[in-house]
């Protein structure tokens, strides 16, 4: 452990016990000890510091901020505190949640939601935070943080290395679902989420560009994907790729219509893809019509030209 570390576990120990009178001297020495004398693991000579300090203050457990954790620990719930980045910020829902996307630490990533009732100051992609007191949901297997009117956010003067989930994929599924922001998007210069009347959610009045894409869910029966097509992919599928959208919302002065007209062709549909998963979305770099009762069709075929 290097000496940065050891310094930035001592001021998150001292953060939460310096209304008590704990000065930062106590912490650092029995944290050396147990670390460098004692060989105890990290995590473990956190707790017994914690823990130790607790008792000698006559802290309840309750008064204290939860301790800080790192995303690969967290557990339902439970209240903690957490260090980290926000990756990615995807649209809300619904009127209840204010923001909602994912956050990441050297650990791993997890989902998380801020309550517009929590009333936070809006967070940031690609900027770190201290989370304090939020509580851990979990929702079909998913786990997420929560961000109530009880939680602490605090932008943190630190970079947080993100432990990257990147894999190749071919899934063949159902196109369940599309998303409502698909189709022929105006999507802001700067950040590339899309804008409404002239305004995106992080920058305000801004400079639009045109895409087209289609976010939506495919089942391979065992599981479901969050994918993205975009327009080459889109194009291959369908014929249709950002020229003959944009032709199409003239004639009928509509953008709407490039939505519906993809629905139609692809909702529903079974698809074999290729893409990459980052961040639990499926980014399709290439995707084709699949029959999946192709073999049968063939077996089929053929005892209908032999008999
Ligand atoms: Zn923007």
């Amino acid at each position: 452990m290097d000496e940065n570390r050891f310094q930035r576990m001592v001021e998150d120990i001292y953060e939460m016990f310096k209304s008590y009178g704990v000065t930062k001297k106590e912490i650092e020495t029995r944290l050396r000890l147990l670390l460098f004398e004692f060989k105890v693991p990290e995590e473990e000579a956190r707790r017994t510091i914690i823990n130790g300090l607790r008792k000698n203050y006559n802290i309840p457990r309750v008064d204290l901020k939860p301790a800080l954790a790192k995303i690969s620990e967290i557990e339902p719930n439970k209240w903690v505190s957490l260090k980290a980045k926000v990756i990615q910020l995807w649209e809300p829902n619904s009127p209840i949640i204010s923001q909602t996307g994912l956050i990441g630490d050297e650990t791993g990533i997890t989902r998380f939601v801020v309550w517009a009732k929590a009333n936070k100051t809006r967070l940031e992609e690609g900027k770190c935070y201290l989370f304090e007191k939020v509580v851990i949901d979990e929702f079909m297997g998913i786990k997420s943080v929560k961000v109530t009117s009880a939680s602490e956010i605090r932008e943190i003067d630190e970079q947080i290395e993100v432990k990257e989930e990147l894999r190749e994929l071919e899934v063949v599924g159902a196109l369940v679902s599309i998303q409502q922001n698909s189709g022929l998007l105006q999507v802001c210069k700067i950040c590339g989420r899309t804008v409404k009347a002239g305004t995106c959610m992080e920058h305000g009045k801004v400079e639009t560009t045109d895409v087209l894409r289609i976010r939506g869910v495919l089942d391979d029966g065992e599981k479901i994907y969050d994918l993205i097509l975009d327009e080459k992919v889109i194009s291959s599928l369908t014929g249709m790729g950002l020229k003959e959208a944009r032709k199409l919302a003239e004639e009928h002065l509509d953008r709407g219509v490039v939505l519906l007209e993809l629905k139609k062709r692809l909702l529903g549909k079974y698809l074999k893809v290729k893409g990459e998963i980052r961040f639990r979305m499926l980014t399709v770099t290439s995707a084709e019509f699949y029959r999946p009762k192709i073999l049968e069709e063939v077996e089929k075929a053929l005892k209908e030209v032999e008999a």
